[in-house]
C-alpha cells in the first residue's frame, strides 16, 4: 500500500493513471499533477475514485515540486511529463526523500541531444540518500531493456548482436500526426542516426540507413535506423554485445510531411521573432498538430515492438531469439481512451512503479531497467495488457 504522484497528464499520463487505478491493492493513493490541472481533473473524473486526486505543478520549478511532495508525501513519483523536467524532478526527490521513475532521458530544451550522463551524475546522491531512481521505464526505452535482460538471464551466454525493432502498423486516418509529444518526437527523428559497433559509435545521416523488416501480424514495413537512448546503457550493461542498433518504421506519407516541415523551417528549436514575440517554430507546430492523446478513437491496426538478438546459448551453440509485443490501437482505446503508443509506454511505467512499491526493484542509486531482475516485470506484462511472444532460431533478417 503506497502513495504515488504522477506528473504529466498527456497520453502517457492518462494510461499510467488508469492502470494505477486498476491496481489499487498496490497504489493505495494516487495524485495526478501537471501544469494544466483541468487535464488532470478530466482524467480523475473518468477514474472517479476518492483516493485518486489531482493537483497542479510547474515541474520546471524545483521549489514548486518540493512544496507538492512535502504536502502529499508520496513514496514514489512517476515522471511522465517531458524529458526537460527530469532533472528538476530528480532534484526535488532528493530534497524531500522521494523515489523516482521516468520513461525518457533528460534533454536540454535548446539542443536535441540524448544521453544519460546528466541523470547518471545523480547516482551517488541517490545512493547516499537511500533512494531508488528507475530510468527509462516505458516501452522503448523500458520493455526493450527488460526483454534484453530476460534474454541474457534465460537464453544467452553471450549476446553478440541486438536489434530493437519498433513498428507502428496502425492508421489514425490523419494526413500527419505524431504518436507522442510532437516536439519530442520530431526532435528525435530529425537527428543523425547512430549505432554501436565493436566499441565505437557510428554516425549516419538522419534516416539514411533503412531496410524492409517483417513484423508479426503486420507484414513487411520499411524500417529506418535511428539513435535511441537505451542503446547507450544496454551496451554498457551487456558488454558481450558487439553491435547494437534501433529501427523504427515510417510510412512514405509521414516522411514526406516531415521533409516539408524541415524544409520550411518548422522543425527549428531556436527562437524566432514573430510580431514582436519570440516563438519556437517546433513548439508552434505542436499547437496546431493533432493531439496524440486524441488519436485513439479512429486508430486501427497494431504496434509491434521487440528485440532481435543473436549470439551463443548457455551451452555455447549459436542462437537467434526474437521477443516482441503486439498491441492493438483499438484495444488500447477501449481500455484507456488512448492509442497504443501511449498505452505501451504507460503500462510499463505503472509496472515499474509496482516493482518498486512491492520491493522487487529497490536499489538505492540511479539505474536503467535492465539492471533489475526482469522476471517479475515480465510476469506482469501480460496481466496488465501487454502479452509477449518468443521466436527461437528463426531468421532475424539482420
Ligand atoms: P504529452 O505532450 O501528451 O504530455 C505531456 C504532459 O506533461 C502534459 O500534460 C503537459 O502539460 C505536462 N507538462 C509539460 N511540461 C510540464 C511542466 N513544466 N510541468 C508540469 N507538467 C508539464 O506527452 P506524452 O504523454 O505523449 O509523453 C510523455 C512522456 O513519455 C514524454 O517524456 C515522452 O518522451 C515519453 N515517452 C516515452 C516512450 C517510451 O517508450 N519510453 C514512448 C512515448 C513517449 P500541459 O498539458 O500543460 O502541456
Amino acid at each position: 500500500m503506497a502513495k504515488v504522484i504522477i506528473i504529466g497528464a498527456g497520453g502517457v499520463g492518462t494510461v499510467v493513471a488508469c492502470k494505477c487505478a486498476e491496481n489499487h491493492d498496490v497504489f493505495s493513493e494516487v495524485v495526478l499533477a501537471s501544469r494544466t490541472k483541468s487535464k488532470c481533473d478530466a482524467i480523475a473524473a473518468r477514474i472517479n475514485k476518492p483516493w485518486f486526486t489531482t493537483d497542479s505543478v510547474d515541474a520546471d520549478d524545483v521549489d514548486q515540486l518540493v512544496e507538492l511532495f512535502n504536502r502529499h508525501k508520496p513514496q514514489l513519483v512517476i515522471n511522465v511529463a517531458l524529458p526537460y523536467q527530469d532533472l528538476t524532478i530528480m532534484e526535488a526527490c532528493l530534497k524531500t526523500g522521494v523515489n523516482y521513475l521516468d520513461t525518457a532521458n533528460y534533454e536540454p530544451k535548446d539542443v536535441a541531444h540524448f544521453e544519460y550522463s546528466w541523470q547518471w551524475a545523480y547516482r551517488e546522491r541517490f545512493e547516499k540518500a537511500g533512494l531508488t531512481a528507475i530510468l527509462g521505464c516505458g516501452f522503448d526505452p523500458g520493455v526493450s531493456g527488460v526483454f534484453t535482460a530476460y534474454a541474457a538471464k534465460h537464453y544467452f551466454s553471450d549476446m553478440e548482436t541486438l536489434d530493437i525493432v519498433d513498428c507502428n502498423g496502425g492508421d489514425h486516418g490523419k494526413a500527419f500526426a505524431t504518436n507522442f509529444n510532437p516536439e519530442i518526437n520530431i526532435r528525435e527523428i530529425t537527428q543523425n542516426g547512430r549505432y554501436y559497433k565493436e566499441g565505437n559509435w557510428i554516425t549516419t545521416g538522419p534516416l539514411e540507413i533503412h531496410r524492409t523488416l517483417t513484423y508479426p501480424n503486420i507484414g513487411p514495413r520499411e524500417s529506418y535506423l535511428l539513435y535511441h537512448e537505451e542503446l547507450e546503457s544496454l551496451v554498457l550493461n551487456f558488454p558481450s554485445i558487439k553491435r547494437a542498433r534501433f529501427w523504427m518504421t515510417f510510412g512514405q506519407e509521414y516522411l514526406t510531411h516531415l521533409r516539408v516541415i524541415q524544409n520550411i523551417g518548422m522543425a527549428r528549436i531556436d527562437e524566432v521573432d514573430f510580431n514582436g514575440q519570440k516563438i519556437v517554430p517546433l513548439q508552434f507546430l505542436k499547437a496546431v498538430l493533432p493531439n496524440p492523446g486524441d488519436l485513439g478513437e479512429n486508430y486501427v491496426g497494431e504496434t509491434s515492438i521487440g528485440c532481435r538478438i543473436a549470439g551463443k546459448d548457455k551451452e555455447g551453440n549459436p542462437l537467434t531469439y526474437y521477443i516482441y509485443n503486439n498491441c492493438s490501437h483499438q484495444e488500447a482505446y477501449r481500455q484507456t481512451g488512448t492509442q497504443a503508443v501511449s498505452f505501451t509506454t504507460g503500462v510499463p511505467a505503472m509496472i515499474g512503479a509496482m516493482m518498486f512499491l512491492t520491493g522487487k526493484w529497490v536499489k538505492p542509486g540511479v539505474h536503467n531497467v535492465e539492471e533489475f531482475d526482469p522476471d517479475p516485470f515480465m510476469e506482469q506484462l501480460p496481466v496488465q495488457g501487454l502479452p509477449w511472444h518468443e521466436v527461437i532460431n528463426a531468421d532475424l533478417e539482420m
